[in-house]
């Protein structure tokens, strides 16, 4: 039965493909070069099995919080699982998170930091490639 109503789906959605193509060759076809059947070899749908399982399930997050001000700015991987996640709103990724304690007065970073940055500074790319393993295309920050 279902495979009867595929059918039946891709039959009326071929139809209308090629009703959209007898106009695009009768509007374009002499000028740009094609023909209708052409267009119908290259964009017929065989199938709707892969525009059926195309829906992705996302999980959205918020944006990582940083305190520039006054905490250290220094990057840390936060956990078994560092969190790597992208933001749609600045079109990147957010590596890790931002490191907890307090700025030593007058510096950018803790007392641990200071000596020793092993991932980088938060408002910086990471100096390593060890987060893109963790790079999860099933969670992000969505527009808003
Ligand atoms: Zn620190």
């Amino acid at each position: 039965m279902e495979k009867l109503i595929e059918e039946l789906m891709i039959k009326s959605i071929n139809d209308d493909l090629m009703k959209l193509f007898i106009e695009l060759e009768g509007t374009y076809g002499n000028e740009c070069g094609f023909t209708k059947e052409e267009l119908y070899a290259t964009y017929k749908v065989s199938g709707i099995a892969k525009i059926r399982g195309y829906k992705r399930e996302f999980i959205v997050v918020s944006p990582r919080e940083l305190n520039l001000e006054e905490k250290c700015n220094a990057r840390i991987w936060g956990g078994n699982v560092p969190r790597v996640v992208f933001n749609e709103r600045t079109d990147s990724w957010e590596y890790g998170s931002q490191c907890s304690r307090n700025k030593k007065s007058g510096e950018k970073y803790c007392g641990i930091h200071l000596r020793s940055l092993p991932h980088g500074d938060i408002n910086e790319e990471p100096p390593h490639r060890h987060f893109e393993s963790h790079k999860k295309i099933d969670l992000k920050i969505c527009h808003s």
